[in-house]
């Protein structure tokens, strides 16, 4: 496939090829047999796309099924190389996919590049991985035994994506999964199917050149046609689901009831605590870039600054001016940095919270308005918010997905990282300081109980070396890096009897 560029990623990138694809002249909102994407900066339909119902999921989960029995038993190396070439063909790709991650979800270039950039990095790693997939061996209790484990793939993988991450947040399932010997069923948010699109028939036309059909799959469609009957699947062992914490709950419980395996990446209530000793201007940048990049909708953002009542005033004497200044408007401008939020429903959201918060006694320190960006979509101020002095801010219990900063202060870091776990979330936390004692405190079994933990760095922008996921209502999930490829197979303990005789475990004797 030639390079493409940014110039027109819509004609560009392989989409027109798809029967599903509608251009934009054609797509109707009204018409319920279609998802228009819309581009949430302007509010415009950038494309529609035909949507798949049970017969074409059904046919998608065969695809996979078939494509499984042959690609299990290509060796994992052979596998990687697949992978490797997919993400070359990423590369070639990147600047127009990550053009469309913007066009389609409102991410600012650098983002909608370093969305791209992250699935690239995850296919290296994977190509890696494929090559150092392994088992233990284990000392046998009986003589001329050997006793160890491997890992077999598992089957075709459901992977239920977020409209957030269109394009990374696959990756990290898919690749790995096919290095694990695993195809793919994929359903992507209908806020962002050109994204999807595009980035499966990457995949696909790769995978099918080199002779396998049928690894990456695509459907869309709405839950009830295909999301919620594809967790019901048995075909499925493994459904990966990104999302809400109310999705992750309904997906839990139908996988559950058919005693599936379910990798589950909800949302976050991320915090970041500032200790007296901190650096304020790192502090101020790192909480600026995970505050109020992505305008707020990321996992990872964050959503409650705890800060040391010694260094509150001038904390925010830096971080309100860099909130001022943050300029808001279209992502495809190169200065922007705080682009639109996905839909008029998250700017109601987020409208609905800033009041939520003043009627509990709140104070709004910066932003808690509309931003007057005259292109059609919905853009916010980024916001913050100061808890009332006894820290008592229900509202901040919940992810409000948008660019809002509260803030709570304490005089002991155990005060501190006590309110810090005090949210049903789980997923991403840091603490800004010099003093090694308080970092780990903070990295120490009674510190953050969350599935991220940093020092002197935000809540977010995790690389994929590392297992990324939360606890508690983040869901438990672990993806991308170190060992979460064991996820993606099925453990396999293995005793070979290598001598004449048979001996039982445990002593037993037996005849
Ligand atoms: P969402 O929960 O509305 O939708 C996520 C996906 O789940 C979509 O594809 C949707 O169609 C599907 N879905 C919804 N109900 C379903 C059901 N009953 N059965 C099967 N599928 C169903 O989330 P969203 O608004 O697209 O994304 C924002 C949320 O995702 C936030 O809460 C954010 O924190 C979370 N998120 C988490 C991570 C992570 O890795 N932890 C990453 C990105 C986003």
């Amino acid at each position: 496939m030639p390079q493409t560029t940014a110039a027109n990623p819509l004609e560009s990138l392989p989409l027109a090829s798809d029967p599903r694809f509608i251009p934009a002249d054609r797509a109707d909102p009204a018409d319920a047999s279609q998802a228009v994407s819309l581009n949430p900066a302007t509010g415009q339909p950038l494309a529609g796309v035909r949507l798949d119902g049970a017969a074409e999921l059904e046919a998608a989960i065969e695809r996979a099924r078939a494509a499984f029995l042959r690609w299990r038993l290509v060796p994992a190396p052979e596998r990687g190389e697949v992978v490797r070439r997919i993400g070359h063909a990423l590369r070639q790709h990147k600047d127009a996919l990550g053009a469309l991650v913007s066009m389609e979800v409102g991410k600012i270039r650098s983002e909608g590049l370093g969305e791209v950039q992250e699935t690239i990095d995850i296919a290296d790693y994977a190509t890696g991985l494929s090559r150092m997939i392994g088992g233990r061996t284990m000392p046998s209790e009986r003589a001329d035994h050997r006793l160890f484990e491997q890992w077999q793939p598992l089957g075709p993988i459901g992977v239920i994506t977020a409209f957030n991450f269109p394009n990374a947040v696959w990756g990290w399932n898919a690749m790995i999964a096919a290095v694990c010997g695993d195809s793919v069923v994929w359903k992507p948010s209908l806020m962002a199917p050109l994204t999807a699109m595009a980035t499966n028939a990457i995949a696909d036309a790769v995978a099918s050149e080199m002779g396998h059909e049928g690894v990456f799959n695509l459907v869309i469609g709405t839950d009830d046609a295909v999301a919620k009957p594809m967790t019901a699947d048995p075909r499925l062992p493994l459904i990966s689901a990104t999302g809400s914490t109310e999705m992750g709950r309904k997906v839990g419980q139908v996988v559950a009831g058919r005693l599936g395996k379910c990798l589950l990446e909800l949302g976050g209530n991320n915090a970041v605590i500032v200790e007296p000793d901190a650096d304020l201007d790192l502090a101020v940048s790192a909480l600026l870039f995970a505050a109020v990049g992505t305008a707020g909708q990321r996992c990872t953002t964050t959503r409650r600054l705890i800060a040391h009542e010694s260094i509150v005033e001038p904390l925010l004497g830096k971080l309100i001016p860099a909130y001022e200044k943050a300029p808001i408007g279209d992502p495809m401008d190169e200065d922007t940095l705080v682009g639109p939020l996905i839909t008029e429903q998250s700017g109601e959201a987020f409208d609905g919270a800033i009041e939520e918060a003043r009627s509990q006694g709140g104070t709004v320190l910066v932003g808690g308005e509309r931003a007057d960006v005259s292109l059609g979509g919905c853009f916010v101020k980024p916001t913050i918010i100061r808890a009332p002095s006894n820290n008592q801010l229900p509202v901040a219990q919940r992810e409000t997905f948008g660019p809002i900063l509260y803030v709570f202060t304490y005089e002991d870091l155990d005060d501190a990282i006590e309110l810090h776990n005090s949210t049903a979330h789980g997923l991403s936390s840091a603490i800004m300081t010099s003093d090694v004692r308080s970092s780990e405190r903070f990295l120490s079994p009674a510190g953050s109980d969350c599935g991220i933990a940093n020092v002197n760095i935000g809540t977010s922008g995790a690389e994929i070396g590392g297992a990324f996921g939360g606890e508690k209502d983040t869901g438990g999930g672990r993806e991308a890096g170190s060992d979460s490829w064991k996820a993606y197979m099925r453990r396999q303990t293995c005793t070979i009897n290598y001598g004449a005789s048979l001996r039982l475990a445990q002593g037993v004797r037996f005849g």
